[in-house]
């Protein structure tokens, strides 16, 4: 976690969130959404305040939280999960992915992810010794799109090279990484990749963790979670957060589902890490699952149009832009403008537009293909209210 020149690594998130306060640049970094929660779930933490509920939250998360994932998963996916031993609360995504890797992975162990990933996942590679291989996620071409179905007007944009994945992962690898809706490219992982992961799971007896955090957030097609395929369930782990679908991201309330044991295992590592957090939230977050699909559906739909709005303009400015299907982000290559290296790119636009974005390259590993492939690449948050995009876009066609 030390940079070249020996000084502590900050995040790029936290990086570029610096240079926007100090520079006054709109900030489309970060993925911060501007919308707030449900009226329903802001009074129930309210509510929970005020009736006292402030001190410790049992480890494995209250029980009117634990019942309502357990219901969440199976209204919206038809999975059967029992709330007193396969639900553990966690002080957000972050907790559970960091508790996971603690928990079941051992020094020289190999975790397979796909490439680029959400930075957590190398970090926590390294602090638990474990070597991270990497699947390049490649762009589509139509030849290798699955078959356009009425449910999915928006075609994935990126998908895995199903051979790549099958001679990344061998005996070696403990668990393999699944993050769909996927950060940063906002692709749906489909069904038929999913399968294709549970079978090279199971042919090398891998454990599968999945980071669905934007799984309520899939406007350009059907979120699917791998634990519904076929003989995923008893080798998977779901992670997913309150931050993402109620747009709370500072509550830091997460879950996991998993099989007993490996929650069991989870659970002895996280009660070491923050034991429990957010009991109030944690309470407020339990009404807010129980929320009508309408709610659900309607935030969907204003990400998806705020997405559409941001891809829009960034490809009338000249930007080669691959529309997300899901999720918080718009990412597109700056090369067609010139750029060469998108940190400096990003770097400049902050600079001489007042616009800040993430260089997709820092979700890939220094070198790696990957790296190269999205090597001028910028992502842009679109969680943000229509007069903070209205600006960043008035911004950069000035530049
Ligand atoms: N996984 C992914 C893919 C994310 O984008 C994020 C949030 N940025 C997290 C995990 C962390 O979620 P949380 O804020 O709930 O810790
Ligand atoms: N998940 C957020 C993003 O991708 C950042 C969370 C963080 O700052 N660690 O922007």
């Amino acid at each position: 976690l030390l940079r070249a020149d020996g000084r502590p690594a900050q995040t790029i998130f936290a990086e570029m969130t610096e240079l926007a306060t100090s520079t006054g640049a709109v900030n489309l970094g970060q993925g911060v959404p501007e919308d707030g929660a449900p009226p329903e779930v802001l009074e129930a933490a309210r509510a929970a305040i005020a009736d006292g509920r402030n001190q410790y939250a049992p480890g494995i998360g209250v029980p009117a939280l634990r019942r309502a994932v357990a219901e969440h998963q199976r209204r919206w996916y038809g999975l059967d999960v029992d709330p007193d031993r396969e639900v553990v609360v966690t002080a957000g995504a972050t907790e559970a992915i960091a508790a996971v890797l603690l928990a079941l992975v051992e020094p020289g162990d190999e975790i397979v992810a796909i490439e680029p990933y959400y930075d957590e996942y190398a970090a926590l590679a390294g602090l638990t010794d474990a070597k991270l291989v990497t699947v390049p996620l490649r762009r589509a071409t139509v030849a290798t799109l699955p078959p356009a179905s009425g449910a999915d007007p928006a075609p994935p944009r990126f998908t895995i090279d199903p051979d790549e994945l099958a001679s990344a992962v061998t005996d070696r690898t403990r668990l393999i990484i699944v993050n769909t809706p996927h950060n940063p490219t906002g692709a749906l992982l489909p069904r038929e990749t999913l399968a294709h992961i549970v079978r090279v799971a199971e042919r090398h007896n891998a454990l599968i963790v999945t980071d669905e955090v934007y799984e309520h957030l899939a406007y350009g097609g059907t979120h699917t979670p791998i634990a519904a395929i076929p003989g995923a369930r008893d080798r998977t782990i779901t992670i997913s957060s309150a931050g993402k679908t109620f747009s709370a991201t500072g509550w830091k309330v997460g879950w996991l589902t998993a099989p007993p044991s490996l929650a069991q295992s989870v659970l002895m590592v996280k009660q070491y890490l923050t034991y429990s957090n957010g009991t109030p939230f944690q309470h407020a977050v339990a009404v807010g699952l129980g929320l009508p699909d309408a709610v659900f559906e309607g935030r969907r739909q204003d990400l998806g149009r705020r997405a559409a709005k941001l891809a829009d303009a960034l490809a009338r400015l000249g930007l080669d832009v691959a529309r997300p299907a899901a999720g918080y982000f718009v990412c597109a290559d700056a090369a067609p403008l010139g750029a060469r290296d998108g940190a400096d790119f990003a770097r400049t636009l902050a600079s001489e537009a007042g616009v800040v974005s993430i260089p997709v390259a820092s979700f890939c590993r220094d070198g790696s293909e990957a790296g190269r492939t999205f090597g001028t690449w910028l992502r842009f948050a679109a969680c943000k209210h229509d007069a903070t995009l209205d600006e960043a876009i008035a911004r950069l066609e000035a530049r």
